[in-house]
């Protein structure tokens, strides 16, 4: 079995599934006592969403790229990085190790690409819907993508970091999830990403009027079978 490495924490409400899954897919498909071998490398948040919120992208990529460093120095094979947003610094990452990291927007697409959806909605913190980094991702593979309106990716983002990554998971919010979701399948999505790795703990498939693509769960599992070989 091959070791993953996760840089983790942000936030960590939504790094325990990741565990969670990982060994889930192991223990199913192993049995018995098997278990997943994982070095977690679990940061601190508050340090790196000041980055985010002041744009000190390249402080924050130091700061992942030093956490990637020693995972790959305790033997990680490959790396995975428990967050949207912050795949925005992958290439710098990238160039300070050289295992490789799992894209989470490639391993979303494969997804959406095995089930023959083109056309897609993507909710995730203000930086995923907004900027290019995470969307052209997946328009360079031919997707469509939606997101909502100014005033909805206000929200969003609110529940996010206000809510979901302080572990509150709040029922007005989850209806709110469910009309955004609504106007966008109006506007012509077959399905929406889960874009943001604490969404999937506030929306499952019975509040969603679309298929939901959950990047937590396709992350992990791919990092499952990835583990396996
Ligand atoms: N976990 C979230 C994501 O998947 C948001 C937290 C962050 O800004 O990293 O984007």
């Amino acid at each position: 079995m091959k070791t993953v490495g996760l840089i983790g924490g942000m936030s960590w409400e939504s790094t325990i599934p990741y565990y969670k899954i990982i060994n889930e897919i192991v223990k199913e498909k192993l049995g018995g006592l098997h278990s997943a071998q994982i070095i977690l490398y679990s940061v601190e948040f508050d340090e790196i969403e000041k980055c985010q919120s002041s744009g000190q992208w390249d402080k924050s990529a130091e700061i992942l790229g030093n956490a990637a460093k020693k995972l790959e120095l305790a033997g990680a094979d490959f790396i995975l990085i428990c967050t949207n947003t912050m795949h925005k610094v992958v290439p710098q990452i990238q160039n300070m190790i050289s295992v490789p990291i799992v894209h989470i927007a490639d391993a979303t697409a494969d997804s959406l690409e095995r089930d023959k959806v083109s056309k897609v909605a993507l909710l995730g913190t203000k930086y995923t819907m907004t900027q290019d980094f995470y969307k052209s991702k997946l328009i360079d593979r031919g997707f469509e993508v939606f997101i909502p309106d100014e005033e909805d990716i206000e929200i969003v983002n609110h529940v996010i970091f206000d809510e979901l990554c302080v572990g509150v998971i709040n029922k007005d919010s989850q209806k709110k999830f469910s009309e955004i979701i609504g106007k966008l399948k109006d506007k012509g999505a077959q399905a929406v990403i889960l874009g943001c790795t604490e969404i999937g703990l506030l929306i499952k498939e019975e509040n969603s009027v679309l298929p939901i693509y959950d990047t937590t769960l396709i992350h992990a599992t791919k990092a499952a079978e990835l583990l396996l070989g």
